[in-house]
C-alpha cells in the first residue's frame, strides 16, 4: 500500500493532525493498534476529558528544553481549541485552576476529532501494529501487522508509556533512535507514590481521606488536595509533585497551608488549653490523621496546657513541614503522563520535523514535553499537531 502521509497513533495528537491535513486536501492514513479511536481521551478526566486549561504557559510543562513548547502553544492556543469545541456546541465547565471539562462525556471530544477527520476523508487502519520503519529512496517503508505501507511522510504520534494495558508501545522512541534522534530517558509522571512498609502500615488506615495541603521539594510546590490510599499517597498535589521527584528524595507536606503560627495556630491552642491535643487538632485536621501522626511519634499525646511555648512552635513546625520519603511511584500502570521522550533539540519547534530527517515528524506526548495536571497535556497534543499540519500545508 502506498500513501502520501501516514500518522502512527489515533490519539489526541494523531487524530487532530489527521483532520487538519485531510481538510487541506492531503491523502492521510492513520494507523493504530487499537480497535477504537481516541481511547485515552475517553478515559481522561474521569470520563469528562479535561481538554484544555484557561491558563496555559510554558512553565506548566516539563522538558529538557523549556522554551521548545512556546512556539506551538502560541500558534494554536487554548482559545483556538475552545473555539472548535464551541463550534460543535459541546457543553463544558471550568473546574479548579482554569481546568475545562466536558459537561457530558469525553466522547464529545472524540466525536469532534472523528468528524474533523471525516471532513478530510482521512483513512484509518485500526488493529494494526507498527513494528518497524525503514527509510526508502522517497520516504519510508512501514512494517505493520497488516503488511507493508509505503509513505512519503511519516508523523509519529504514538504517545507515552502510561496505561500499557491500552497497547502503548515504545515504537516512537525506537523510530527516533533508528534515525539517530536522541531520546531523553523516560519515566512515569503525574503518578501516585508508594510508601515504605512501616509508614504504609500506619497511613493506609487513612485510605479515602483527602485534605488540602501544600507539597513541596527543593524545586517546586503545589497547593492542592492530597489523598491517602491503600497503596500510599495520591491526589492532585501528589501527582503534580511526582513529576518533579527523584528516587530517594523527601517531599515536604504542609498540612496547614492556610495557617499562620501567631494569627491562627497559637490562638487555637490558647483557646483550647484544657482539651487533649488530639481533640484540639481535630478541629482543623481529620482525627484519624492526628492519631496516625501520634502513632508515628510525630506528635505527643498530651493535653494542650502541658505544651511549653517551644513545644507549641515545634508542633506547628511538625505539622507544616512533614517530610515523607516515598518508596517509589505506581509507575506507568497508573501514570497520566510520560516524562522525557524524543529530544526537542532534534526537532523544529515550528514544524515538529526532525532536523536530520525532512520527512519525519513527532507530535504529542512522544516528544519530551510533559504537562502539569489540568488539561495541559491535551493542549500540547492539539498545539503540536497543529504546528505539524501547518508546516505540511505548504507542501
Ligand atoms: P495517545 O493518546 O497515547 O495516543 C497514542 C496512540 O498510538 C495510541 O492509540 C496507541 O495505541 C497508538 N500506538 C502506540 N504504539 C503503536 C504501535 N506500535 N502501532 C500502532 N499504534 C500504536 N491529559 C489532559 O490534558 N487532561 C486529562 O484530563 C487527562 N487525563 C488523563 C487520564 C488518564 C487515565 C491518562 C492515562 C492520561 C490522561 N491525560 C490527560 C494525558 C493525555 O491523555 C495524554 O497526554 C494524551 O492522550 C497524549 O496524546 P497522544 O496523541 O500524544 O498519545
Amino acid at each position: 500500500m502506498q500513501t502520501k502521509i501516514t500518522i502512527i497513533g489515533a490519539g489526541a495528537a494523531g487524530l487532530f493532525c489527521a483532520g487538519l491535513l485531510g481538510q487541506q486536501g492531503h491523502d492521510v492514513t492513520v494507523i493504530d493498534n487499537g480497535k477504537k479511536l481516541g481511547r485515552k481521551i475517553l478515559m481522561s478526566g474521569g470520563g469528562k476529558c479535561n481538554f484544555t486549561n484557561l491558563n496555559v504557559e510554558a512553565n506548566h510543562y516539563i522538558s529538557e528544553n523549556r522554551h521548545f513548547c512556546k512556539s506551538a502553544l502560541k500558534r494554536f492556543s487554548q482559545w483556538d481549541f475552545i473555539q472548535l469545541v464551541n463550534q460543535y456546541g459541546i457543553a463544558y465547565h471550568e473546574k479548579d485552576h482554569g481546568q475545562l471539562f466536558c459537561d457530558n462525556s469525553a466522547q464529545d471530544i472524540v466525536d469532534i476529532l472523528v468528524k474533523e477527520c471525516q471532513k478530510g476523508q482521512v483513512k484509518f487502519m485500526l488493529k494494526t501494529q507498527l513494528e518497524d520503519v525503514n527509510e526508502e529512496q522517497q520516504g519510508f517503508k512501514l512494517s505493520t501487522s497488516q503488511g507493508c505501507v509505503y509513505t512519503d511522510k511519516l508523523i509519529v504520534a504514538t504517545g507515552g508509556q502510561s496505561m500499557p494495558a491500552l497497547g502503548m508501545t515504545a515504537i516512537g522512541y525506537k523510530i527516533a533512535e533508528k534515525f539517530s534522534i536522541p531520546v531523553v530517558p523516560v519515566k512515569a509522571g503525574l503518578v501516585p507514590f508508594t510508601l515504605h512498609k512501616p509508614l504504609l502500615a500506619v497511613l493506609s488506615t487513612l485510605a479515602g481521606i483527602a485534605l488540602s495541603v501544600e507539597v513541596s521539594n527543593e524545586r517546586i510546590s503545589f497547593k492542592e488536595n492530597l489523598l491517602f490510599t491503600h497503596r500510599g499517597l495520591s491526589g492532585p498535589a501528589i501527582l503534580q509533585i511526582s513529576s518533579y521527584w527523584q528516587a530517594g528524595e523527601a517531599i515536604t507536606i504542609n498540612l496547614l497551608p492556610d495557617f499562620n503560627f501567631e494569627d491562627d495556630f497559637k490562638p487555637l491552642l490558647d483557646n483550647n488549653r484544657n482539651q487533649s491535643l488530639k481533640n484540639c487538632l481535630a478541629q482543623i485536621l481529620p482525627k484519624r490523621l492526628i492519631e496516625a501522626l501520634i502513632q508515628l511519634n510525630l506528635i505527643v499525646d498530651l493535653t494542650v496546657k502541658q505544651l511549653t511555648p517551644t513545644q507549641q512552635q515545634a508542633l506547628y513546625q511538625t505539622l507544616t513541614t512533614w517530610n515523607v520519603i516515598p518508596n517509589g511511584t505506581e509507575g506507568y500502570r497508573t501514570a497520566e503522563v510520560t516524562l522525557g521522550g524524543v529530544s526537542c533539540d532534534a526537532l523544529s519547534s515550528k514544524t515538529m520535523v526532525a532536523q536530520k530527517q525532512p520527512n519525519l515528524y513527532f507530535i504529542g506526548e512522544v516528544v519530551d514535553v510533559a504537562g502539569w495536571l489540568g488539561g495541559y497535556n491535551f493542549q500540547w497534543a492539539w498545539s503540536s499537531a497543529f504546528a505539524c499540519a501547518q508546516a505540511l500545508s505548504q507542501v
